[in-house]
């Protein structure tokens, strides 16, 4: 199918019409629009000591390696975004592979390092991910978040249509807690993208309001922060310029919170994930209602604790009832074991799940069930199918955040901060020769 028909698929005639318009204000014959676009939330970045991440398709790239090498050397991260700009829900496994392939070519010979990997139009399949794995990634960001902040009620028939054709085109997952968390699969890294995207707010739902767009994504990233997660931002660098005041709001907001958002490149955070996948908890009881607790983790680590008594170490407040131990030795005193006890008869699976989340686990014999934060007996494990998967995961992050129980826990995010916002982008075209390029492409 070539993009004008998938357009009209996914976007209607109406809306493809108003997006060839916008292609002749947004873009130009030269570079030059696209890296004033580019610089400009790269500058906006660097006042909060941080910079973006871009996706890029391989055949752009290779026609514009000079502008992409200048801005990594700004601190941009530079991701693939397929050789062409296609869906590879409509490719098999093996032509994932093989244009995967192609596209680390063009990366290697152009001299541009890649981390990660994101889908035009967020269209992963699970044979994506076997491949981004034996390409090499580190990380994928295709597994859309949808952030309930629109009146869908509110909407006119027309814009409404528009705006569920790109909700079911990114296969979103609703927003909670777990959902906002990085995961491993395997060796890659699965970091969740938020949407309504830039690209949902301005050309669909036509709200272009500097201040209202601003004032959605801080609402966005309030509720991020309330469930400690990470808000990954798409911002593509065609409406950077356009958006250079509403990221300007959000990035304040960022900085306005009681405690820090970690501003970060998508590889920074795959990094800190990777690190962070080795921490351990050693807790052992030392006398009735106390133990010893080490953790061996990174000085990065943010080590927290709720409805303990922590002996001998410096702490901090935190979210409450949360706070920051500051020494990775210490002793304890409580009612209870403060971590989560496993019936022996729960899989393997569940405990690498909650290993991976950060909690300390011990193995629970029938007569001391109840001396545990929380005791977890899950013999189905964690379900068959991902939607299965992905709903006991999340029922499961819901009961430990919320337990009034001593509990120790290792934080998702580095040096004590409560959230991460990571602010990325696909440059899709860099001139109107790019854009009308796309439709012999994707052929
Ligand atoms: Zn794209």
């Amino acid at each position: 199918m070539n993009l004008v028909a998938f357009s009209i698929r996914t976007k209607g005639a109406h809306n493809f019409v108003r997006r060839l318009r916008t292609v002749f204000t947004r873009f130009g014959f030269s570079e030059r629009r696209t890296r004033r676009a580019l610089y400009s939330i790269i500058d906006a970045l660097k006042s909060c000591r941080s910079a973006p991440t871009f996706f890029i398709p391989a055949v752009v790239l290779h026609r514009h390696p000079g502008l992409i090498n200048d801005i990594v050397r700004a601190g941009a991260e530079v991701g693939v975004h397929g050789y062409v700009h296609n869906d590879y829900r409509y490719l098999s496994e093996r032509e994932q592979q093989a244009q995967t392939q192609q596209a680390v070519s063009v990366f290697k010979a152009v001299r541009i390092p890649y981390r990660g990997f994101r889908n035009p139009y967020l269209g992963w399949t699970e044979e994506s991910l076997r491949v981004f794995t034996t390409c090499g990634f580190a990380y994928e960001s295709n597994q859309a978040v949808l952030h309930d902040i629109i009146d869908i009620d509110a909407l006119s028939p027309i814009i409404r249509s528009g705006y569920e054709k790109s909700m079911a085109l990114f296969q979103a997952t609703t927003c909670t807690t777990y959902a906002l968390r990085p995961h491993f699969e395997g060796e890659l890294l699965r970091i969740p993208i938020s949407i309504p995207d830039d690209e949902m707010l301005f050309d669909r739902l036509r709200i272009t309001e500097p201040d209202e767009v601003g004032s959605i994504w801080s609402t966005i990233l309030q509720r991020v922060y309330t469930h400690g997660g990470l808000y990954t931002l798409n911002l593509h660098p065609e409406r950077g310029i356009l958006c250079r005041e509403a990221l300007g709001v959000l990035l304040s907001t960022a900085q306005s919170f009681p405690l820090s958002v970690w501003i970060a490149r998508l590889e920074d955070i795959a990094q800190w994930w990777s690190e962070r996948r080795s921490f351990e908890w050693h807790i052992s009881p030392l006398e009735p209602h106390r133990w010893l607790v080490r953790a061996t983790c990174t000085p990065r680590a943010t080590l927290l604790s709720r409805h303990l008594a922590v002996e001998y170490a410096r702490t901090q407040a935190w979210h409450a009832p949360d706070e920051v131990i500051l020494v990775q030795r210490f002793t304890v005193q409580a009612e209870i074991c403060p971590c989560l006890g496993l019936s022996s008869r729960t899989p393997q699976e569940v405990v690498d799940f909650l290993h991976e989340q950060g909690y300390p686990v011990q193995t629970y014999s029938s007569e001391d069930s109840s001396s545990f934060a929380l005791s977890i007996d899950m013999p189905e494990g964690l379900g068959a199918t991902r939607e299965e998967r992905a709903q006991k995961c999340s029922e499961l992050v819901e009961r430990i955040e919320s337990l009034d129980a001593p509990l120790l826990r290792f934080g998702c995010w580095p040096d004590g901060r409560r959230a991460a916002l990571s602010v990325t982008g696909d440059i899709d075209s860099v001139t109107i020769q790019d854009f009308f390029l796309r439709i012999l492409e994707v052929h």
